[in-house]
């Protein structure tokens, strides 16, 4: 029974406590004003230009491309304006040359080439229309300026936005270093190869994946209310909210529709308590940190998104395994493993290299309820290269895998307390028994099992929010959110600009006409979410 002992013993360093996560939504609730002052705190409240989130009724035909870390993502959207839409869209890997270009304008030259075939694939008799109109204008450039289509650009790498479709380059990640592209404003690039190509396309928005949740799910979720938060639990973890601008006291300097009173900001909260104020830690979450390129940043994301619990759970499992008290995935004899064999890891195990365990099987951990554990037992085998593990030591790694998941999804909680708290919508007698609507995404809360219901059980228990007021919050998934969200933005930013009238024009024509499209083989078709 020692196992199960020292087992224990490393389940209940990752407890965190209601009283623990009431601190820590406090805390999250000070970091929040403090980045909404300033400029260089935990929390970077990024504002985002964006004023107003959908209600659904949006209607037209817009584009979207998402460039992520290893694909390139084109689509168009038609907006249906009941909720729903058709999404049509192609993907293609970045050749890694590109990733290292000498210029930024090679990088931008291709994604604009797969813009063209894109529309030439879909969007055929517009692009035939628009390049035999063309010639005919008289404008000096000797072709008129005649976006039919406005595009939003979901860019994952860090910028600093500076108006809706400006936003310069901090720096690259994943793998991508063109340092000629440093600097610049990644949308003015983008439109520079849309022109050289004389595409109908204006980069309207540029768009953080955040931004594009909110925005999808208060486009498709039910009722006239927008959402108040999009939320990402996959690699990574973010999360855009809808603040009132009187919050906002830092200095804006792009321009912006201040009508609605509100703008939506990017928390950047992966850097919650970068400080330890608050958060909890384990000896493998210090462990964790070191082996990072950044040590001491992301704490919060390095205890919760997909990116780093399989590392944790690696690294809890390893101590277990060197655990002199214990035999854990290794038998003395064979009468003591139920399968009456002996346990043993291959020495060439990727339990033995770092970010050798992937977060997913972490879900098969937690799904296995059968009386056995086959299945996890059988990916033991198949991917850790444990050779028959015996029930126990299934049960043990399960139960330290649950530990884990549940410690992510309560610290997950802290973030969405603290975020309905700041809307005030829980007091405000305006809004009674209005439901507080949330948009979420990523691999992380679509798959891990009762992630949600576990962020459910913590919201009950935050001072201010309690049974009642977590009925009333809705967590839902927020379907295809980098293309529709990006489409929704830039919808919102073809609004704010001068002659919409003309715009919209051009885009119910738009739509008429690509009601019809098909998609060839090759192609996503995603008829209406929800
Ligand atoms: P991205 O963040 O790039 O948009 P995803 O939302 O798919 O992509 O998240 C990928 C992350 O989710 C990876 O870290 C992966 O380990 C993790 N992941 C993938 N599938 C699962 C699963 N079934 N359960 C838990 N984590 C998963
Ligand atoms: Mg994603």
């Amino acid at each position: 029974m020692a196992l199960q002992a020292e087992t224990q013993a490393i389940v209940t360093q990752f407890d965190f406590s209601d009283e623990n996560v009431n601190k820590a939504v406090r805390e999250f609730l000070r970091q929040m004003d403090e980045g909404l002052e300033k400029d260089g705190t935990s929390l970077s409240q990024i504002p985002t230009y964006v004023t107003a989130v959908p209600n659904g009724t949006e209607q037209g035909l817009y584009m979207a491309v998402d460039l992520g870390g290893t694909n390139f993502r084109v689509c168009s959207i038609k907006l249906n304006g009941d909720g729903t839409f058709n999404l049509t869209a192609n993907k293609v890997p970045i050749p890694k040359e590109l990733m290292v270009a000498k210029t930024a304008s090679e990088l931008f030259a291709f994604l604009a080439l797969q813009i063209r075939n894109f529309l030439e694939e879909h969007h055929g008799d517009q692009f035939e229309q628009h390049v035999r109109r063309r010639p005919t204008m008289t404008a000096p450039e000797g072709y008129k300026d005649e976006h039919v289509f406005r595009m939003g650009f979901t860019f994952s790498f860090p910028v600093q936005q500076s108006g809706i479709n400006k936003g310069t380059l901090i720096r690259w990640t994943k793998g991508f270093d063109i340092p000629d592209a440093v600097g610049k404003d990644v949308c003015a690039l983008l439109q520079e190869e849309i022109d050289k190509l004389h595409l109908p396309v204006k980069v309207a928005a540029l768009v953080n994946d955040t931004v594009g949740t909110l925005m999808a799910r208060s486009y498709s979720s039910p009722g006239k209310q927008g959402a108040v938060l999009g939320a990402i639990f996959g690699t990574g973890t973010n999360g855009a909210y809808v603040e009132k601008l009187s919050k906002l006291k830092k200095p804006l300097s792009g321009d912006y529709d201040n009508s609605t009173g509100e703008m939506v900001i990017n928390t950047e909260w992966g850097s919650f308590d970068n400080q330890l104020n608050v958060l909890p830690t384990t000896p493998w979450d210090i462990a964790l940190d070191k082996q990072t390129p950044n040590p001491g940043l992301q704490m919060y994301e390095k205890r919760i998104s997909g990116m780093f619990l399989g590392e944790i759970l690696r690294l809890a499992t390893l101590d277990l395994i060197k655990n002199p008290k214990v035999s854990f995935f290794k038998d003395e004899n064979s009468a003591s493993n139920d399968w009456r064999t002996t346990t043993y890891i291959d020495k060439s195990s990727s339990l033995y290299q770092e970010w050798g365990l992937d977060t997913s099987i972490m879900s098969v951990a937690a799904i296995d309820e059968s009386p056995t554990l086959s299945a996890l037992r059988q990916l033991l085998e198949s991917t850790l290269q444990v050779h028959m593990p015996a029930y126990e030591d299934a049960l043990a790694f399960k139960k330290i895998a649950a530990a884990i998941g549940r410690r992510a999804a309560r610290l997950s909680a802290v973030a969405i307390a603290a975020i309905v708290l700041q809307t005030g919508k829980l007091s405000d007698p305006a809004h009674d028994n209005e439901p507080i609507d949330i948009g979420v995404d990523g691999s992380l809360v679509e798959h891990y099992p009762y992630f949600t219901d576990m962020i459910y059980e913590a919201l009950r228990a935050v001072d201010g929010i309690g049974e009642q007021g977590a009925k009333r919050i809705r967590i839902g998934i927020a379907s295809d959110g980098s293309g529709v969200g990006a489409a929704l933005i830039a919808l919102v930013a073809a609004g704010m600009e001068k002659s919409t009238d003309n715009l919209l024009g051009d885009l119910r024509s738009g739509a008429a006409n690509a009601s019809d499209t098909a998609a060839s083989s090759d192609s996503e078709e995603k008829p209406t979410a929800n």
